[in-house]
């Protein structure tokens, strides 16, 4: 079993889809594992999003990331984060084919819905860092 990190974004837990995006999810074979609701401080993002430090959008996906309450999830499944990736779709709404999570229910950058570890390194890493948290 592999193990990969998803985050249901603001703009998705806002308008209602935290139920949509999960289920996609448990149809496709994952095992939810763990799960918070949260609202974290900036800097709990400016230092998950670390490698995106130097990007013109940085600002912009922070201010977004904590503009609302988001929704960890830790799933399981072989080949999980490969799995998530598809299920989730293109970075951009607006090119992710219908049928994907982005596809469906995305809006545009940076309002795409939901984050998905993009290699195992990663979804070891962004797990480590939201839930076993000692601070
Ligand atoms: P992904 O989430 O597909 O792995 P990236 O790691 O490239 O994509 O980017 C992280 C997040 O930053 C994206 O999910 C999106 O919310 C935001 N983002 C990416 N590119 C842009 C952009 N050009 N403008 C604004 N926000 C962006
Ligand atoms: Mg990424």
């Amino acid at each position: 079993m592999e193990r990969t990190l998803i985050i249901v974004k603001p703009d998705a837990v806002e308008r209602g889809m935290v139920g949509e995006i999960i289920s996609r999810f448990e149809h496709a074979g994952f095992e939810i594992t763990r799960m918070r609701f949260e609202r974290p401080e900036p800097e709990f993002f400016r230092r998950f999003y670390a490698e995106h430090e130097e990007k013109p959008h940085f600002k912009r996906l922070i201010e977004y990331m904590t503009s609302g309450p988001v929704c960890f999830v830790e799933l399981a499944r072989p080949e999980a984060v490969e799995r998530a990736r598809l299920l989730v779709g293109a970075t951009d709404p607006n090119e992710a084919t219908p049928g994907s999570i982005r596809g469906d229910i995305g809006i545009d950058l940076p309002r795409n819905s939901v984050h998905a570890s993009d290699c195992p390194e990663a979804a070891e890493r962004e797990v480590a860092l939201v839930f076993d948290r000692t601070e």
